[in-house]
């Protein structure tokens, strides 16, 4: 496999084309940002820890039976991965209230939400990826219904098998988004999983192990990553 020319570089990864038309090279940089691009910084070893910690959730979801872009890491920065048609939303599960949700509904951050909620966003920075709605995405073809109610599907499935893996490991998965994409006709899971696009709270005190570190100036925000990843048995260099 040979990595070609970037064909985007992106908040936090970069894409490049190989000598596979079907493949994909992501490079995790160190950039950090928040606040649509308002807050922005290197974080030193975070290109390096995001992408072995979403290596490691990749495959823990691929061996559970849900079909991912990834194919293997290739450096410690970046990874092989399937070429997607990518659908320009994003799916959040909530586990916890917290985040833009309690902005938006006054609620406050830390209640359980039984059932989980599931929530779309348009892919969209100028506009501040606004919150959108099934109806929304089909009538102006972002995604067909079949394609969303399959990406409803396996947001949750994806719920059943972390939020286990993380309470095992003295954790609470909180809230997390996701993004798909489309391969030979099936939809496969894309983009990442890390800190950088969930919530992680320690189980018994409820500190935030996640971007909010970063969001809220808590500090120590990759020490935070690593001590998520060392409690699932992630190896980092
Ligand atoms: P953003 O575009 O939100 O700033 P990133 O910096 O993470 O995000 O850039 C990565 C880009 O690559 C995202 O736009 C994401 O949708 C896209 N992407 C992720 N995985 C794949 C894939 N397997 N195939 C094609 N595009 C992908
Ligand atoms: N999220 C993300 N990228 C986005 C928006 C949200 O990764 O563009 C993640 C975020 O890290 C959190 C979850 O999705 O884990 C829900 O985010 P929320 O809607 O609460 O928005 P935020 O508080 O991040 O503005």
């Amino acid at each position: 496999m040979e990595k070609r020319e970037a064909l985007y570089s992106g908040k936090a990864k970069s894409v490049y084309r190989t000598d596979d038309p079907d493949r994909f090279v992501l490079l995790f940089r160190d950039d950090t940002s928040a606040f649509d691009g308002e807050k922005k910084e290197q974080l030193a070893r975070k290109g390096m820890v995001n992408n072995r910690f979403n290596a490691f959730i990749m495959e823990k979801l691929e061996a559970a039976g849900i079909p991912t872009h990834f194919e293997k890491v290739l450096s410690p920065v970046e990874s092989l991965v399937k070429k997607l048609d990518m659908f320009p939303v994003e799916c959040v599960v909530r586990n916890y209230a917290a985040g833009s949700l309690c902005r938006r509904l006054g609620v406050e951050e830390g209640q359980a939400l039984q059932p989980p909620t599931f929530e779309l966003f348009l892919k969209n920075d100028e506009l501040h990826d606004p919150m959108i709605n099934e109806s929304l995405a089909e009538t102006f073809g972002w995604a067909g219904a079949d394609d969303l109610a399959q990406m409803k599907a396996l947001t949750y499935k994806v719920n059943e098998v972390l939020k286990k893996l993380f309470d095992d490991a003295g954790m609470l998965l909180v809230d997390y988004k996701l993004e798909f994409g489309r391969f030979n006709g099936q939809i496969v899971l894309g983009d990442e999983f890390s800190p950088d696009g969930c919530r992680i709270w320690d189980k018994e005190t409820r500190k935030k192990m996640d971007k909010d570190r970063f969001r809220q100036g808590l500090g120590e925000v990759i020490e935070a990553y690593e001590e998520v990843g060392r409690r699932l048995g992630i190896q980092f260099d």
